[in-house]
């Protein structure tokens, strides 16, 4: 099948991982089609994608945006809509990964009478986008789309719940490779050296730096916890957070964390980092749709402690195969972190088991044969 991805960002967030995994299947016939330039793109091309960059003029519509912006953003993206609909005659169909690649895919479909999919990576709730925005993205999938991909439970009932249709949609976990995770001993060793981690209890946070991504829990929680746990941040600020960033340097002086806390930016080394933490920590404060990083954690056999919101609670059983805390609440974390400090043999346990239950579950050849399945059914020619 000849699939023309679309997908709005030139930063590889979570959505854009995810992608790189869908696409590879079908690099000879397949075009990823960019709606920004950036390392996303350099990704792809590492990945032998084929890659276009179809516009460089940044789209306004932010998700907070309000409906007049909304409408006004649509007819900026005309000539961008045009372009797409031509190129989108020489594939089968059109897969928008992000929502402004499904406003422009949702066009571009009609005009080019090509099946439209629309990777759903998002909860589409008051807490994360604009009465506005739900709106639109609800109505483009609804009267373009032929299936909708929700990447959890939790995604596919706020769908539902802004009025999305259910006969349309599918769940399909995000799927990962186990090999990737696993990491060389040597590699491991070096980072803990190089960053002083040796004789640490060390936490890491695995996410590009955003209020909702809780950082500032983690941060509190530390200050509560016994002096030998230190925190490692790796991740940036993708979408311009820049006043959050300043804000955590801020509590990290306030807190007196200076000695304890790393910021790392983003690093593409991510198995090996994980594989130097002693705990993965992942602290969003809203419902969090998937939650790639806690998949990870537990793919590299680390333990996991997840805020008990939205997919987080799809991929852990508590006590089970991680932990979960209550949102917002950095005392209950901290409680978690220094009950993993002390008991190693039981944390132990329940990492292996998180380990084998992600290889399995997540597996990517077995989720990207649920999506040829799902596309199969599209009734494009093969
Ligand atoms: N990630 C990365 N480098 C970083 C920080 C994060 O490659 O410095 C990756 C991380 O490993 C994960 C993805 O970015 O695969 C984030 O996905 P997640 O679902 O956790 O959050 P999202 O960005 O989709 O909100």
């Amino acid at each position: 099948m000849k699939i023309l991805f679309l997908d709005q960002s030139g930063k590889p967030g979570g959505a854009e991982l995810c992608l790189i995994d869908i696409a590879k299947p079908y690099q000879d016939t397949c075009l990823v089609g960019l709606f920004a330039d950036g390392s996303f793109r350099s990704l792809l091309e590492e990945n032998h994608i084929p890659v276009q960059i179809l516009t460089t003029q940044a789209i306004q519509v932010r998700k907070e945006s309000s409906l007049i912006t909304g409408l006004g953003s649509i007819g900026q993206l005309l000539p961008l809509i045009v372009k797409v609909a031509q190129l989108a005659r020489k594939y089968d169909c059109i897969y928008a990964n992000t929502q402004k690649a499904l406003v422009v895919g949702a066009i571009a479909s009609f005009l080019s009478r090509r099946p439209l999919v629309y990777h759903l990576h998002d909860i589409l709730s008051s807490e994360h986008f604009s009465q506005t925005n739900r709106r639109i993205a609800v109505t483009a999938a609804n009267r373009f789309a032929s299936l909708v991909i929700a990447n959890s439970q939790a995604s596919k009932i706020a769908f539902l719940e802004a009025g999305g249709r259910a006969d349309i949609t599918e769940i399909v976990y995000n799927g990962f490779n186990p090999k990737n995770y696993q990491t060389d001993k040597f590699a491991v060793n070096q980072i803990r050296e190089k960053l002083e981690l040796n004789g640490k209890f060390v936490v890491g946070h695995f996410s590009r730096l955003a209020p909702w991504k809780g950082q500032h829990i983690l941060l509190e929680a530390l200050a509560q916890c016994p002096e030998q746990v230190t925190a490692i941040l790796v991740g940036d600020a993708l979408f311009g957070e820049q006043d959050y960033v300043q804000q955590l340097h801020r509590l990290v002086t306030t807190l007196k964390l200076e000695n304890r806390v790393k910021f790392l930016g983003f690093r593409s080394d991510i198995p090996q980092l994980m594989t130097a933490c002693d705990l993965v920590a992942h602290t969003s404060t809203a419902p969090e749709p998937f939650g790639r990083v806690i998949v990870e954690a537990m793919l590299c056999g680390k333990p996991v402690v997840a805020a008990a919101s939205g997919g987080a609670m799809e991929l852990i059983e508590h006590g089970i195969n991680g932990f979960l805390a209550t949102p917002g609440k950095p005392q209950e974390l901290a409680q978690v972190i220094t009950a993993c400090l002390n008991n190693s043999h039981e944390t132990a346990a329940i990492a292996n088991r998180g380990q084998t239950v992600a290889s399995q579950r997540f597996d990517v050849d077995n989720i990207n044969k649920q999506i040829a399945q799902l596309l199969s059914r599209l009734g494009t020619k093969a």
